[in-house]
């Protein structure tokens, strides 16, 4: 199942990119200094000619959901796997093996109506692995002691796999970026360091620690066990968009990062003034605060800003030099597969401001991720939207945009990223956003690879927002559903967690595949 076609040209350049990497040792992957080349991109008439990659071999859609270990323990597995195939014609279980954060385990948000489904009280996270941990892929890492306890001995791996394989359903191993610092030991070794020197609560992409952390997580889940897939999701930005607010969060301290010594020695080896950058972000951070608090400046917000970049053009250069290094992860992890089992299918979760920001929209280049991706899932969460951009929008309008009105801004916004004929700044937070974003943003990624892998957007089924903003319904899921196949997509993420999913809503993605003849 799930079989691209061996022969496209992307499956060649793929191929072309691992012997590349197969004359490093792995080992010399993660090392400080770690210099992996991206792969020399494809001839892109050559991956224009290959467009096989968005109709799946054997007609079926590929169906996935994000599940955590909670819902197997308290549903039962065999009775959540009828529940996900049933409702939701699900074939793919995209099983949360590592996290620190509620997004991907755990039951409903406290505080946000139980689902119809599933034990009915809010539960503690812990986090950590949901899987076993096997010591011996440990022995260089600095970090070793990440089993969640939560829920004893139970295995998302191990107790699920079987009993999914033998209902013909695949299972991705899905992780990402979600530390608990004060629960892992020798965490400030692998850890981020802001501007000021203060250590963050994630990790450094540069930290060659850091790296044989996930390595050394990646060859456990691959070698112990039979999976058929990995998706990451690095839900960070750099530090240039963190300073400027550009998110759908509260106001509260700006994340400066990453300027630790690892950062500082690679910067200067790419050439870049890296303490000028330091000194330029330290301004930037001092223009955010006067934009925020002080009156207008005579020459305009926006002009006082790009003279900032002009005195420092290492606030960019250092803000590239942070998504590289985040690509340069991803080419690890996908390395890192491929080396064990060239057949298992890595991808990337981009996270959702790449359908909100064009700043964020600028640095996640498709055509670039699908150089070392087997998929993308982009996240065109489309009833979360509705409260999630409006915030985004109140934000960047409070810095970066102060000359504009928040409806100038949003305005500037759906005319940049193509989002015409979307709510009004007082309407999206209780209408979210339309279908049409769903398809929009398929249409969009599908073309940015040029059809040489899958795009399985993600859908928003009751993702949870405010009680008085936007909440999913049934037919909202089924539209988006309909709206990413009938743009293209070969399958589809349901999203982000089935313990937060009411089961009406689930089988509303159900009915769409049905109604697609899939
Ligand atoms: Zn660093």
């Amino acid at each position: 199942m799930f079989k691209w076609d061996e022969g496209n040209k992307t499956e060649a350049s793929r191929r072309n990119f691992l012997k590349g990497l197969g004359v490093l040792p792995l080992t010399t992957l993660v090392g400080e200094g770690n210099r992996m080349a991206w792969p020399t991109a494809p001839g892109m008439a050559n991956v224009a000619q290959a467009n096989p990659a968005q109709v799946s071999a054997n007609g079926k859609k590929f169906v996935a959901i994000q599940i955590g270990a909670r819902s197997f323990v308290d549903e039962g597995v065999d009775k959540c796997l009828d529940t996900l195939q049933e409702k939701g014609r699900v074939n793919v279980l995209m099983s949360t093996v590592f996290t620190y954060g509620r997004g991907l385990a755990g039951r409903q948000v406290p505080g946000r109506p139980l689902p119809d489904h599933g034990v009915q009280e809010y539960d503690q996270i812990h986090g950590g692995s949901y899987t076993r941990v096997h010591p011996e892929f440990y022995g260089d890492s600095v970090i070793k002691d990440i089993r969640a306890p939560e829920l004893g001995d139970f295995d998302i791996l191990a107790d699920v796999i079987p009993k999914a394989k033998a209902r013909g359903m695949q299972t991705y191993c899905l992780f990402e970026e979600a530390y608990n610092p004060r629960l892992i030991p020798n965490f400030e070794k692998i850890a981020e360091v802001d501007v000021y020197g203060r250590t963050g609560h994630s990790t450094c992409l540069n930290n060659p620690y850091a790296r044989t952390f996930l390595v050394s997580m990646v060859k456990d889940w691959l070698k112990s066990n039979d999976v058929d897939g990995l998706m990451w999701e690095s839900e960070r930005q750099g530090p240039l968009n963190d300073t400027l607010g550009m998110n759908f969060g509260g106001a509260g301290q700006r994340s400066i990062h990453c300027f630790c010594t690892y950062c500082m020695e690679k910067g200067r080896e790419r050439g870049i003034d890296a303490e000028k950058a330091r000194q330029g972000y330290m301004a930037l951070d001092r223009w955010v605060g006067h934009t925020l608090n002080d009156p207008r400046p005579s020459d305009g917000t926006f002009v006082t800003w790009w003279r900032l970049l002009l005195e420092y053009p290492e606030i960019l250069a250092w803000e590239k030099f942070w998504f590289r290094s985040q690509e340069e992860v991803y080419g690890l992890i996908y390395s890192t597969v491929k080396v064990i089992n060239p057949g298992a299918q890595v991808g990337w979760h981009i996270m959702h401001y790449v359908t909100l920001s064009p700043f964020y929209r600028a640095e996640q280049d498709y055509s670039r991720l699908a150089q070392k991706a087997d998929f993308l899932k982009p996240c065109p969460y489309n009833n979360c939207a509705g409260p999630r951009f409006a915030r985004y929008i109140r934000n960047v309008q409070a810095t970066l945009f102060r000359d504009l009105s928040p409806e100038q801004v949003l305005e500037l916004h759906y005319r940049i990223l193509g989002h015409a004929g979307e709510p009004s700044l007082e309407q999206l937070p209780t209408s979210g956003m339309s279908a049409n974003y769903v398809a929009a943003e398929t249409k969009r990624a599908i073309a940015a690879v040029q059809n040489s892998i899958p795009i399985y957007p993600g859908i928003d089924i009751d993702i949870p927002t405010a009680m008085n903003e936007k909440q999913t319904q049934h037919s909202d899921v089924k539209t988006a559903v309909l709206a990413a196949l009938n743009s293209g997509a070969p399958g589809v993420v349901l999203s982000r967690k089935y313990a937060e999913m009411k089961l009406t809503n689930l089988a509303a993605a159900g009915e769409a595949l049905r109604e697609f003849g899939s």
